[in-house]
């Protein structure tokens, strides 16, 4: 009890002079309104724009990649990222069931079945060791195609999500999918910034999906990007997600069913404002992750720090917690002293919507189910 009391003390004089301290706060402190006023002052505030093409080609660069699409919210990013790595009717992917609920919505969108695989405990994301596991018992390739023997679907892809921005282990996920011809999708939502081996999060798979909602650690009030490699697909994306219009000067000709999915320029002109900031609010997180470790050692609760090869932006900052009952009493006395704090996600199968699909034991998922809390992790001012 008095370690909690010692924790809202703790949290408080970390985020002075807010009576209500919330989990994660958006910071305007460069040149957002001086780009969203030129977006207005142009009259070009909607879908096409110069902050459009500036946020893709700021979002490539920054996430090592060869071409940016920018999209209205991860969520669409998602769907139309499953879509272009081959995802189709009747497919399963490979993901884990602690996440946010559009990982596996994006899925479903696709008429695709989620197969909900363990994570592992270090990282809080999808656990190589469990892919393979699966795929030992259940894989067959069949013309180099694989197949799930047990329902005979094929898995057409495998889409990792970097929990809270603490990347998953990639070298050994990958080399998972490679032996299984399975490609790879990262939902890169919450990793902005975040390094695996000295290299972004976003660029490792097929194709990487970012958001920008008001939550995430930069923002363009809503906004989502797809990020690749293969600039071909790249070019795909760009092409679906605005409609599917050939490029014509007058003539209204659509060769797919496309989605109108684009950012819009007010939007992008927020974001590319955002961006030019991401490094300064990662330090500056990384800086209070640090406090949080010292204080939550000092006091003996474990406060959530990244594995090694990564670099985290710490996005989200957390704790674990002893057990379930310890949980619920940090949560309930935080929470009545006005300090924001929510416990990780219901695993996804637990929703009777998403009962039915295959699963493993999902051992890891279930143990810090119980104990993990996020904790405010604004940047501080
Ligand atoms: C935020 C988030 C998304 C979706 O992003 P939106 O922009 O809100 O649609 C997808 N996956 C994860 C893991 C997220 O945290």
């Amino acid at each position: 009890m008095s370690k909690i009391n010692n924790t809202i003390d703790f949290i408080r004089s970390q985020f002075p002079k807010q009576d209500f301290i919330p989990l994660h706060a958006p910071v305007f402190n460069g040149n957002e309104k001086l780009y969203v006023f030129d977006t207005i002052d142009s009259t070009f505030v909607s879908s096409v724009g110069a902050y459009v093409d500036k946020f893709e080609i700021l979002m490539a660069e920054l996430t090592k990649t060869n071409k940016a699409v920018a999209l209205v919210n991860g969520t669409s990013a998602l769907h139309v990222a499953l879509r272009l790595s081959g995802v189709q009717n009747g497919d399963e992917v490979l993901t884990q069931a602690l996440t946010f609920i559009a990982t596996v919505n994006a899925i479903i969108y696709n008429g695709a079945s989620p197969v909900f695989l363990d994570v592992d405990l270090d990282t809080m994301g999808l656990s190589p060791n469990a892919v393979q596991a699966f795929l030992e018992e259940y894989g067959e390739l069949r013309d180099g195609v694989c197949f799930n023997k047990r329902t005979n679907k094929k898995i057409s892809a495998c889409l990792p999500m970097h929990t809270f921005g603490f990347p998953v282990n990639l070298d050994e996920l990958i080399t998972v999918c490679n032996k299984w011809n399975i490609p790879l999708v990262e939902d890169a939502a919450e990793s902005i910034g975040s390094e695996y081996k000295n290299k972004p999060t976003g660029g490792f798979g097929k194709l990487g999906v970012f958001s920008f909602n008001g939550n995430k650690i930069v923002t363009s009030g809503g906004g989502g990007a797809i990020v690749t490699n293969d600039i071909e697909l790249g070019i795909r994306a760009k092409h679906l997600t605005t409609t599917a219009k050939v490029p014509h000067a007058y003539e209204y000709v659509h060769d797919d069913i496309g989605y109108n999915y684009r950012m819009p320029n007010l939007n992008a002109a927020l974001a590319c404002a955002q961006l030019e900031q991401l490094n300064s609010f990662i330090q500056n997180k990384r800086d209070l992750a640090q406090d949080y470790q010292s204080y939550f050692n000092s006091i003996g609760i474990k406060f959530r720090t990244e594995s090694a090869y990564t670099k985290a932006n710490y996005w989200l900052m957390c704790v674990e917690l002893e057990n379930k009952k310890e949980r619920d009493n940090f949560l309930k006395l935080t929470n009545d002293n006005r300090i924001m704090t929510r416990p990780i996600w219901q695993l996804i199968f637990k929703s009777t919507l998403y009962s039915a699909f295959q699963r493993d034991e999902q051992k890891n998922a279930i143990f810090l189910e119980e104990r993990i809390v996020n904790i405010p992790s604004s940047v501080r001012k």
